[in-house]
């Protein structure tokens, strides 16, 4: 269709578009500037609407349009969520929310100047790392400990520090994809080290190893499989196993962790996540884990270990590019100081809190829940209580369910995706689940007052329709 064609001209003007933003109300909320900018996006899609050969774009849709813009890319963009999903540490929904301690160090940190770098004592300069080491052996056990920005560039920090241009031995099981496309070979091809695979898919013994350690050698890596497990027919190389091959030989051991387990999770019913600690105690020179995974932290990537293997990751050029921001630093080392208390950790720390709670417990809530929600929804839906099987999440505890309880909402007259669509586009962010005909809302990850606020919530998503 040419552009001089009657129906391209029928389109409405950006200005008329900024007017029908401004007759909802949206120019008292927005900018004129963002709002002109989604007017011309939703014009310019209309237009492309109509030249492939969709007939006639209603005025009003494209207002909508242009209204959804303006909201989307200029609206408040990271949003709080109500975590209904069922998963504790949902890396979509940022993983690990902070404990109060954390919370209260990132606003001192955040509302003014801080002692970033400065000694206060002598008024000299120091290292940001000061804030974090002495917890991290504290709490660990470790010679020495370094914080970067999150476990992905730990690893590559390490590799390049320890490995560049040489060879690093991995069991050919532990070739692992964490997600979001981060791959253990390829990684490890970016920092310049040289992957030699050991074993294979599901039996690697140490005997694997000894014979494919050659002179070349610069790291035994060892990766925990934190997002998946292996069953049947199977056999790893202990990490104690692989210390006394390393030590043996003078080539040292790096553990991947993921998940940076600081305490034991059988306290609460929970099969054995490996902990940081037992890494340390096993001999390993550089345990390498997640600050925002069961840690319950910001996201950081932790490196403990042996000073030697420590002090060549810190003083690696890459340790610059990969370097904590100021406040992470403080919510990190607000976080671990609960740590030295580890009976506080399970009070304090959200995620533990959550994980410690009794299946029966999670009953209780669900049902107050439904009584709340089932109120608020009148005639509108039919609200229940299901159990289901929650997950810990984030590539932590893989395999592990958590026993756990949903309500479970079934709009009368609507479809539930639209009922979900409309929760996590309130006024506060509901994010649940569609299951066979029904929105359920789990009350796994739900963080203390957030239960309250949830009917409300449900009743506008309903109304709204
Ligand atoms: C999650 C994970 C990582 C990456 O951690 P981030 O903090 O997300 O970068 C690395 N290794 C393993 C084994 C993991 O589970």
């Amino acid at each position: 269709m040419a552009e001089g064609s009657p129906t391209l001209r029928l389109l409405p003007s950006v200005d008329r578009v900024v007017v029908g933003l401004r007759r909802r109300g949206l120019l008292e909320e927005f900018p004129r500037r963002a709002a002109t900018l989604a007017a011309q996006q939703a014009v310019a899609e209309a237009r492309r609407a109509l030249k492939e050969g969709q007939n006639g774009v209603e005025p009003e849709a494209i207002v909508d349009r242009a209204a959804g813009l303006l909201r989307r890319q200029f609206g408040d963009g990271l949003r709080r969520v109500i975590n209904a999903s069922g998963i504790i540490l949902h890396t979509n929904l940022g993983r690990a929310p902070l404990s109060k301690a954390a919370q209260a160090a990132v606003d001192a940190v955040s509302s003014g100047y801080s002692s970033l770098e400065i000694d206060l004592a002598s008024g000299e300069r120091s290292s940001r790392a000061v804030h974090v080491e002495p917890l991290l052996t504290a709490v660990t056990g470790a010679e020495a400990g370094f914080a970067v920005n999150n476990a992905a560039s730990a690893v590559v920090l390490a590799l390049a520090a320890l490995a560049a241009g040489r060879e690093v031995l991995v069991g050919r099981g532990e070739l692992v994809e964490i997600g979001g496309g981060f791959r253990l070979p390829d990684v490890m091809h970016s920092s310049g080290a040289r992957l030699v695979e050991v074993g294979t898919t599901n039996r690697t013994y140490l005997s694997d190893y000894a014979s494919a350690l050659g002179p070349d050698a610069a790291m035994l890596l060892k990766v925990h499989r934190s997002n998946f497990s292996q069953s049947g027919f199977v056999h790893d190389a202990t990490l104690s196993e692989l210390v006394g091959l390393g030590q043996s030989r003078g080539v040292p051991v790096v553990h991947d962790l993921g998940s940076g387990c600081l305490v034991d999770t059988t306290r609460v019913g929970l099969p054995a996540e490996p902990t940081v600690q037992a890494s340390v105690a096993a001999g390993a020179d550089l345990v390498i884990s997640s600050g925002d995974k069961l840690l319950g932290g910001p996201q950081a990537g932790v490196l403990v270990g042996r000073q030697a293997a420590v002090d060549r990751c810190r003083r690696h050029p890459l340790a610059r590019a990969a370097r904590l921001d100021k406040l992470d630093l403080a919510a990190l080392a607000a976080t671990l100081r609960v740590y030295l208390e580890p009976d506080r950790a399970w009070q304090e720390i959200p995620i533990l809190a959550l994980l410690s709670r009794t299946p029966q417990a999670r009953r209780r809530l669900a049902l107050r829940l439904a009584r709340a929600v089932k109120r608020a929804v009148g005639g509108m839906a039919s609200v229940d209580v299901v159990a289901t099987s929650g997950e810990a999440g984030g590539g932590t505890l893989p395999g592990t369910l958590v026993p756990s309880w949903a309500v479970e909402i079934r709009p009368v007259s609507a479809r539930p995706e639209e009922w979900a669509t409309r929760l996590r586009t309130g006024s506060t962010s509901v994010v649940g689940v569609v299951r066979e005909g029904a929105v359920l809302l789990d009350v796994l990850a739900l963080l203390p007052g957030e239960d309250r606020r949830l009917p409300a919530l449900v009743q506008a998503a309903a109304a709204s329709g």
